[in-house]
């Protein structure tokens, strides 16, 4: 097992991250208060593990409140709130209450965001099943729900009491889930770590096979990367924006094609690819690098050509994407492999090629 901290002074926590690790109490304890526990989930992933972190808890003497949701991003709402306020409070949950998350970024971000404000809020713990929430969504404190108007337009920052991964977890996960996990891992290289860039190359086909060493020093780098650059800006007063890494032009894609068209990964690595082209376009990034980035999204199974949309749509879904500052869109570019930089300095000539040139 290896264990890395979030540095955030009093809020700091652990990421406990092996394989089993759903079967240790001992891990659990500390973040437990001394009050109820109640466990949020979905009926996908409640049948699957639900049992053993049940029997986890009961070994402990804690028989948890257990709070199953319906699956899928759709339901992320407020009305899934209001579930959860229901039954904690049908259950006489108090504020000593402590919520563990089991499941995707869904429930996590779900819970999270119940935590943070079920009486002013209560402590929560994150074991996250994907490896999309396992190597970004439960790190970090952002929270929310969406609204019919946007994605994730309500939430709170609000950090975890500690986050378990159990890397055995992901043998259930659709594989076509876990590569879309993939592309936030490939960000954090091409972002702030070259050497781990480097590392992915080399290890690309055992990460795939889910090798567990591979995977589990992928995930806690991912993690740890993630967690240097949160703890460096918590509240995203500039920093932490680089995590956007091919976002603005994802979140287009997702938009412009509709929700669960593409996986929100696989819209991510097209997101990436644009970006890279753009910022060698703007003499930013090495052509040599370019090519390594593509190469390693291709290895990885994941798309790097977007869908023959007008252009229109992506620069309309574009300009109203969250870092959008005074309708100016701003994008976090690459000077090399491991180095981000954001600008809103970009010519739209620039932006449309970019598009452009990625059109099958
Ligand atoms: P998800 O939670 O919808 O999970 C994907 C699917 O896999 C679901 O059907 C789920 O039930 C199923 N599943 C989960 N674990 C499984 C397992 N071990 N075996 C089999 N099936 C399993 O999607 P996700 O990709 O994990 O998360 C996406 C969400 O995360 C989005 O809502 C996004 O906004 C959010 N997110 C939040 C942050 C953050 O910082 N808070 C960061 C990134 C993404
Ligand atoms: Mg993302």
């Amino acid at each position: 097992m290896r264990t890395l901290t979030v540095e955030l002074g009093p809020r700091a926590y652990p990421i406990h991250i092996g394989a089993g690790l759903l079967c240790r109490p001992e891990l659990l304890e500390p973040a437990l208060g001394k009050g109820p526990v109640a466990v949020v989930t979905n009926t996908t992933v409640g049948p699957l593990y639900l049992p053993t972190l049940r029997e986890t808890l009961q070994a402990m003497g804690r028989e948890p409140v257990v709070i199953e949701l319906p699956d899928g991003e759709q339901y992320k709402t407020l009305a899934a709130i209001e579930q959860i306020v229901d039954q904690l409070l049908a259950h006489g949950c108090d504020r000593s209450t402590t919520l563990l998350a089991l499941g995707g970024g869904v429930v996590g971000d779900i819970t999270g965001f119940a935590a943070s404000v079920y009486q002013r809020g209560v402590p929560f713990v994150q074991i996250p099943t994907t490896l999309l929430a396992q190597v970004d969504s439960s790190v970090g404190g952002k929270t929310g729900v969406n609204h019919p108007r946007g994605k994730n337009m309500i939430g709170t920052f609000y950090q975890p009491r500690a986050v378990l991964i159990d890397t055995d977890t992901l043998k259930t996960l659709p594989e076509r889930e876990y590569r879309s996990g993939i592309a936030e891992v490939i960000k954090y290289g091409l972002i702030v770590d070259q050497g781990f860039f480097n590392y992915l190359e080399d290890n690309m086909d055992a990460l795939l096979a889910q090798e567990p060493g591979v995977l589990a020093h992928v995930i806690e780098q991912s993690c740890a990367d993630k967690a240097w650059v949160v703890a460096k800006d918590e509240t995203e007063g500039g920093l932490r924006a680089i995590l956007n890494l091919g976002h603005t032009f994802g979140h287009a894609i997702e938009a412009a094609t509709g929700y669960g068209t593409y996986l929100h990964g696989e819209a991510v690595a097209i997101g990436m690819a644009m970006a890279a082209d753009l910022s060698r376009r703007l003499d930013l990034l090495r052509e040599s690098e370019q090519s390594a980035i593509y190469r390693l999204i291709k290895r990885a199974g994941l798309p790097t050509a977007a869908p023959a949309l007008p252009v229109a749509d992506y620069l309309r879904y574009m300009r109203v994407d969250k870092k959008a500052q005074e309708g100016r869109m701003r994008f976090v570019l690459l000077t090399a492999i491991g180095e981000a930089t954001i600008t809103g300095d970009v010519p739209e000539a620039a932006v449309i090629e970019a598009i452009q040139s990625h059109m099958e």
